[in-house]
């Protein structure tokens, strides 16, 4: 790992050579309509073995295999339940992955060694095009050093992958902010691993939907979960997060008396002022901002960040979930 790293925009000549090094097995950054991902080659298990090494990612936390049109699906996988093929039609391309047992095609390095493989199709045109410019899937976990919060421009992907990576493609900021709701297919019912873009909500006019226990509990330590990456402490800055459970004033109120020194707090729709920043009245534009809000704590070197308690249903959900990992599960009871 010693790349000269170049940050180029989204065009015809940067997709062209963005597909004629994945080809070659290297990695590019590429940004997709939740956060920026880091991409391999799917099927090429020296390619896929880079995303570990440049990530810093335990080998057992699988990835998501992008894919640019459904008839790159069946290869992949061996069976594709009636529900799963209707939520594709509805959500692909989009911020939803699947669960699904993987065919011989997925090398083990690209399913941390389970039986199942992760499949989604982004909505993003410039992911779709690169991936369609290959002919083959594409591996892709958030672009940022692992722990990190994840990258939703491509400055914070060159914060990250600076020297680690050939090529990071500029496409602007992510739309959605966070990653995708991942599901599996358990007992007749969608079980929500990963709340993200596509909500609980919606997946229910689809079947009864369950949301995985992991989704706002911590895990007991060695309890094996169904999604190996909602164990670990995730999307942290270097500061000390705590989420808030009040509102408005009360938590304004708080966090001025908190007596922390060096902090900054993010409330829902709050006047920026002093240490106070808004990180968004509703649960989408707080998901879009997120990221961007707990890298900023690093950049200002503050050592607290207080968090309003968001909502927690519908996209509130992925918010609250994010935060509970960036916060390793303090909550702040008022
Ligand atoms: P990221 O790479 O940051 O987008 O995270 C991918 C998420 O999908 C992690 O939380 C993984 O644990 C989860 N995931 C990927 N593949 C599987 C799988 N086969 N079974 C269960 N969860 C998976
Ligand atoms: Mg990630």
């Amino acid at each position: 790992m010693n790349y000269d790293t170049r940050l180029v925009p989204y065009d015809r000549e940067s997709i062209s050579e963005a597909a004629e090094l994945l080809s070659r097995g290297e990695l590019v950054a590429i940004p997709t309509e939740t956060v920026y991902g880091l991409a391999a080659d799917a099927l090429n298990e020296n390619a896929v073995k880079k995303i570990f090494l440049a990530k810093g990612r335990p080998q057992d936390n699988p990835l998501i295999v992008h894919i640019s049109s459904m008839e790159m699906l069946p290869p992949l996988v061996r069976e594709i339940p009636d529900t799963a093929k209707a939520l594709a039609e509805r959500f692909w391309g989009g911020p939803l992955t699947m669960i699904f047992p993987k065919s011989d095609k997925i090398p083990g390095v690209t399913s941390g060694g389970l039986g199942t493989v992760a499949v989604r199709m982004p909505s993003s045109e410039a992911a779709r095009e690169i991936i369609g410019k290959c002919g083959f899937p594409l591996a892709a976990p958030s672009a940022n050093l692992s722990g990190k919060p994840s990258p939703t421009t491509a400055r914070h992907v060159f914060e990250d992958m600076n020297g680690r990576i050939p090529l990071i493609i500029d496409g602007g900021e992510c739309a959605v902010g966070v990653e995708s709701t991942v599901v599996c297919f358990k007992d007749g019912r969608i079980h929500i691993l990963r709340p993200g873009g596509i909500t609980a909500e919606m997946l229910s006019e689809f079947g009864k939907v369950e949301v995985d226990k992991a989704v706002t509990a911590q895990p007991e330590k060695d309890e094996r979960v169904l999604s190996p990456g909602m164990k670990y402490k995730h999307y942290s800055p270097k500061a000390d997060v705590y989420v808030v459970n009040a509102h408005g004033r009360a938590f304004e109120e708080y966090c001025r008396r908190s007596g922390y020194e060096s902090l900054i707090a993010l409330g829902a729709g709050a006047a920026e002022k002093d240490f106070f920043l808004d990180y968004g009245k509703t649960p989408e534009i707080q998901a879009q901002r997120l990221f961007a809000l707990l890298r900023k704590a690093d950049e200002l070197g503050v050592e607290t960040v207080l968090v309003e308690m968001p909502e927690r249903s519908g996209m509130g959900l992925a918010v609250y979930n994010r935060l509970l990992r960036a916060a390793a599960f303090r909550v702040i009871e008022i």
